[in-house]
């Protein structure tokens, strides 16, 4: 090749880099323009344009590459088009483009007519737009995302050519576009890839070196304020990242209060990727302590509705001067359709009541936005909903349905009560009555009934330890009377060999017989305290961390009781213990994050699960102590942890409340680092998020009205009357319903699967729903003994099952078909038509056994 040739080459590439470089700036620029404006444009450009990888996914958006940091307004992806049409100020962006074309342009000295600008900007817009689109479609499958990014490479670089044509109408010149527009999009693609989830842990793209934070995606603006952080503080930030909506869940720093709270929210909103952090978070409670520090307590609201469990902590040291620790449980990117209900509150009580028939309202009806799981580069899809709170006492149920406030369907429901052990296996069939009279109130002497003495003796020495240790009044902190009903026994004179804690207008705790000991009488106690301090829901890492506080305070009130411990949870219970905090592998529960239990049974494993957390309080107690180890417990819970918080968060939280408690740099601190180290929690990487996904749900969401028959029951009657059979599976309060709790919990995700890829199965099992619903919503209660099982049932549920059968064989057979012929058999469908639902109940009792 000759000099001249080479020259010119080099020539063309100096002009690539200098288009591309050019083409950054101008949108970065614009970029920061936007950032200071209260708008939906403001905040992409906050997020983007706040630190380099953010501005690199700016010019992808403006190549064409879509743009998948959303927020609320914007319906999952930005196209170019759509900014177009919108007004929007972003499509400012695409001046960048422009930019580096004029150049070119120029540097041919032909320059740019206007009309073949225009044509050139239009034909770009629109090209773009086709290829976003079909990129998206074409991303639905999962193998497709890794040819993605070289999809969205080779759309942009064709662009770029076919401008660079229409710009300069010159082949050479046309060369030169598609060298930028390779290395242009080449850079930006790469970008938004790399932060794409990953449960093995990535290093940041721009994370800066060993001290930033190991693993996590971080949305635009995050990594920029961490960094921000570490400069005020000269010290790196203790985080806990959260990988799925790419925000610190929590953050240990100093960091100095200018402009009150709200200034400061407004300075270091990046931590939240709130665009409005002032006027979307609003005060809640503050807690105050003797030592001057203050916590105060906020929620998320949007459209002055709030988002249900999105709360964020600020803890102020005692001065006052100094931003010492932030909870965030905010949701950084909503997609909010509606805030206007359209629902009655009345309406989705009645929805409710189908779900939970003996029922009572435990509170008023309240408007929220259910936010869906959260996941990177998307906005959160929400539910504006009614959040309708039903306990049935006889039933020691107590569950938050949530019924969609715009289309009437219950979607939703947490649990809210808690147990000391997996209530599949141990409930009773049902509570017997509870007694009105109180055998024992404050003051009075022994009764001479062991359980009755033993539970005033132990809620006794539990009040004592919260208060002398904490100084916490009850298990409210604020002096709260609660029930307890002893020796409770099944309806067949049998113990119940469990015990619970049910919030109610008077809070209550049931225990079997037996069941009064100081162990078991704290830890259902101490769910009071978690209900009343950080409320980690009953489920998943919450739940197993809700679980794990109930077992540590159970210990070190037991030692604090009896002067001694025995590290076994329910050591002196009928039966023997449940479980074991010093080896928690005795009882098969998981000492090791590496052993998490992915399971949906039991809520996602909150008995199980529990043994990580309880083994760390354990290695720790073994270097400083349980007095001290409790302290930092108890801390950690009551002031640092939000209600969705995970091991990750309780990791930090120990850290914290040992630098609080002991001093920064402490060997207490460095211990409960070191404790959580052991069990494989050091922030490293996380869990994936755990989905229980329920196949009838899924079956309804698919098939949608279209598989139901307008004469039958609507779509709320049928999903309430299976939330009611599921919760009755969990509690497995007979034989059959424990038997057929398994055979759900084995293969309801063949089941889904099956259904994923068979339009039809997914509208015989709604119809099936349907036709059963009737049947489905008296299990278990009164109305089951009047209610009959038809022929028309049985005959719509074994042809469904055989149906989920040849399906099973003609994917490959996963073992699903064999099981449905043995459960078929089982059954015994001939001999149930006309039973009623109990009947028929007690009938399948008798053939599982
Ligand atoms: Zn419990």
């Amino acid at each position: 090749m000759s000099a001249r040739r080479w020259s010119r080459l080099g020539l063309l590439a100096a002009e690539a880099v200098g288009a591309a470089v050019l083409t950054a700036g101008v949108c970065w620029a614009i970029l920061a323009l936007l950032a200071g404006e209260q708008s939906t444009a403001g905040l992409i450009g906050r997020l983007l344009g706040a630190d380099p990888g953010g501005a690199a996914a700016a010019v992808a958006a403006s190549l064409g590459v879509p743009l998948d940091w959303t927020v609320a307004g914007v319906d999952g992806r930005l196209y170019p088009i759509t900014l177009l049409l919108s007004g929007s100020p972003l499509a400012l962006l695409a001046a960048g483009p422009l930019v580096g074309m004029v150049v070119l342009g120029v540097r041919t000295r032909k320059g740019l007519t206007v009309a073949g600008a225009a044509v050139a900007a239009g034909g770009y817009a629109i090209t773009l737009t086709g290829f976003v689109v079909a990129g998206g479609a074409l991303a639905a499958d999962p193998l497709v995302h890794l040819a993605a990014p070289a999809l969205l490479v080779a759309g942009a670089a064709t662009v770029w050519a076919s401008v660079g044509i229409l710009a300069a109408r010159t082949f050479r010149l046309n060369r030169a576009a598609v060298v930028v527009a390779v290395v242009a999009a080449g850079v930006v693609v790469a970008v938004p890839a790399s932060a794409e989830p990953s449960p093995g842990g990535r290093v940041l793209p721009f994370g800066g070196g060993a001290s930033a934070p190991r693993v996590g995606y971080h949305r635009p603006g995050v990594t920029a304020e961490l960094t921000r952080l570490r400069a005020e503080q000269g010290a790196e930030p203790l985080v806990a990242n959260d990988l799925w909506r790419g925000t610190p869940s929590m953050v240990g720093t100093r960091s100095k209060l200018t402009g009150g709270v709200p200034g400061w929210l407004r300075q270091h909103a990046g931590i939240f990727g709130l665009a409005d952090p002032v006027g979307s978070l609003r005060s809640v409670r503050e807690q105050r302590e003797p030592t001057g520090e203050r916590h105060l307590w906020f929620q998320q609201h949007v459209g002055g509705v709030p988002v249900y469990g999105s709360q964020v902590g600020i803890h102020l040291d005692r001065t006052g001067q100094y931003v010492e620790f932030v909870t965030n449980g905010a949701e950084p990117a909503l997609d909010v359709r509606s805030t206007q209900a359209t629902v009655l509150a009345g309406d989705a009580l009645r929805t409710a009541r189908l779900a939970m028939p003996n029922g009572r309202l435990v509170e008023p009806a309240k408007l929220y936005l259910l936010p869906s799981n959260p996941e990177p580069n998307r906005a959160t899809p929400t539910v504006l909903a009614w959040q309708v709170w039903l306990t049935d006492l006889s039933g020691g149920l107590s569950n938050a349905y949530f019924v969609d406030a715009r289309s009437g369907r219950l979607v939703y429901a947490l649990p809210k009560t808690a147990h000391a052990r997996d209530r599949r296996i141990y409930d009773a069939n049902k509570l017997t009555e509870l007694p009105i009279v109180p055998k024992r109130t404050e003051g009075e002497g022994a009764t001479g009934i062991d359980d009755v003495d033993d539970a005033y003796d132990y809620l006794g020495d539990t009040y004592d330890f919260y208060h002398s240790r904490f100084g916490r009044d009850s298990y409210d902190g604020k002096g709260g009377d609660l029930r307890a009903f002893v020796r409770v026994r099944s309806k067949k004179d049998e113990p119940m060999r469990n015990a619970a804690f049910i919030p109610d207008d008077i809070d209550t705790m049931v225990f079997g017989e037996g069941m009064t000991t100081v162990d078991v009488v704290a830890h259902e106690l101490t769910h009071g305290v978690t209900f009343n301090s950080a409320g980690l829901w009953y489920m998943y890492q919450s739940g197993a961390l809700n679980e794990s506080f109930s077992d540590i305070f159970g210990e070190a009130i037991e030692n604090y009781s009896k002067g001694a411990h025995d590290w076994l949870v329910g050591g002196q219970i009928p039966g023997g213990a449940l479980r074991s905090m010093a080896d928690p592998t005795i009882y098969g529960d998981p000492a090791h994050y590496r052993d998490f239990e992915s399971s949906c049974s039991d809520w996602g494993g909150v008995h199980t699960n529990s043994g990580i957390q309880n083994k760390a309080f354990y290695l720790l107690t073994q270097q400083i102590g349980i007095t001290k180890a409790a302290a930092i417990a108890y801390r950690t819970l009551t002031t640092y942890l939000g209600e969705r918080a995970r091991f990750t968060d309780s990791r930090v939280g120990f850290i914290e409340s040992a630098n609080k408690l002991y001093g920064k740099g402490s060997t207490e601190a460095k211990e409960a680092a070191a404790a959580w180290t052991a069990v494989g929690v050091d922030g490293a990487f996380e869990q994936p998020r755990q989905d229980c996904a329920c196949f009838a749900d899924e079956s309804l969401a698919g098939a949608g009205v279209d598989g139901l028959d307008p004469q039958g029951p609507g779509v709320d009657a049928v999903l309430a009357a299976l939330l009611h059979v599921r919760d009755l599976f969990s509690a497995a309060r007979t034989p059959a319903l424990a038997h057929y709790e398994v055979v759900y919990v084995t293969y309801g995700q063949r089941a889904i699967e099956l259904m994923a890829t068979d339009d039809d199965l997914r509208r015989r099992t709604a119809h099936a729903m349907q036709t059963l619903e009737p049947a489905l919503r008296t299990v278990g209660t009164a109305a089951g003994d009047s209610t009959v099982v038809s022929q028309a049932m049985l005959d719509e549920l074994s042809g469904l099952m055989n149906n989920y059968a040849a399906a099973d064989v003609a994917a490959g057979g996963g073992g699903f078909a064999e099981r449905i012929g043995q459960e078929l058999d089982r059954a015994a469908f001939d001999q149930m038509a006309g039973k009623t639902v109990n009947e028929a109940l007690a009938f399948l009792d008798t053939r599982v056994g």
